[in-house]
């Protein structure tokens, strides 16, 4: 006799009863898990936040309450048809907002694609209130197809704002195509010439390089180096498994980048 034959023919037990209401209970507090993890990082800004915030780059995502938030994107194509509307069209290291506006400023993957990351942090700062919170969803190397890229150095970071580098910047391009495109599915076939070589013009003018690459403690150094406190980091966050999340509070003094 087949084994599945035995099985449906047997008498049925009052364990069997108990091992349904088991996996049933199982499913619903898996089903509740996945959902409070769908909302990680939305409860994590509800939990650490109040007053009105700015989110920079929310792309099709939007992570911030809409009530009390302002949101800025480079990209005017996130516009139409999309869950939200955006308040501003800004640059994140030229923000059209005047010093101390904010309670707190969200961003979510949009750091990696800046060139000078300490004039975009320093702008950031800058229109936070002293004691106001920054909270940076960011790609972690290891776990993004910048994973064979190495990690860029704060003394790099310094040079980069030293040397007040543009989009035009052409240091980590190369190291993009050879190390990262390789992993890209998504838009990869968009990104190529009729030659089959890259089209480095639509990467850079779409928004779709990483200049930079960090693991969580790279940015825990970064933030310190500009005088802000860590209050929490999480390395591997359960509502984007490539991401780190930190969220730090900015001093009571303006942020300056030191010499
Ligand atoms: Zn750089």
């Amino acid at each position: 006799m087949h084994d599945s034959q035995r099985h449906i023919h047997r008498p049925w037990k009052p364990e069997d009863t108990i091992n349904i209401a088991k996996n049933i209970v199982k499913w619903i507090v898996r089903k509740k898990t996945l959902f409070l993890n769908e909302r990680f990082t939305r409860r994590i800004i509800t939990h650490y936040t109040s007053g009105l915030g700015c989110e920079i780059g929310p792309g099709v995502n939007p992570q911030c309450p809409k009530e009390r938030t302002v949101f800025v994107d480079r990209y005017r194509q996130y516009i139409p048809g999309h869950p939200i509307a955006l308040d501003t069209q800004a640059d994140a290291a030229d923000l059209p907002f005047c010093d101390d506006a904010f309670d707190f400023l969200f961003s979510s993957h949009a750091l990696e694609h800046c060139p000078d990351t300490l004039r975009v942090l320093e702008n950031w700062c800058r229109v936070l209130r002293p004691g106001g919170l920054l909270i940076l969803r960011l790609p972690h190397r290891d776990r993004t197809f910048d994973r064979d890229r190495p990690i860029t150095t704060l003394a790099h970071h310094i040079e980069d704002y030293k040397n007040q580098v543009g989009y035009e910047d052409t240091t980590h391009r190369q190291e993009f195509l050879d190390l990262s495109m390789p992993y890209h599915h998504s838009w990869k076939e968009h990104a190529k010439n009729a030659d089959g070589s890259w089209n480095i013009d639509y990467i850079v003018n779409e928004g779709k390089l990483h200049y930079h690459v960090w693991r969580q403690t790279d940015m825990v150094d970064i933030l310190r180096h500009l005088g802000l406190t860590i209050r929490f980091v999480m390395d591997d966050i359960p509502d984007r498994v490539d991401s780190f999340l930190i969220v730090a509070e900015t001093p009571s003094h303006a942020v300056a980048v030191p010499d």
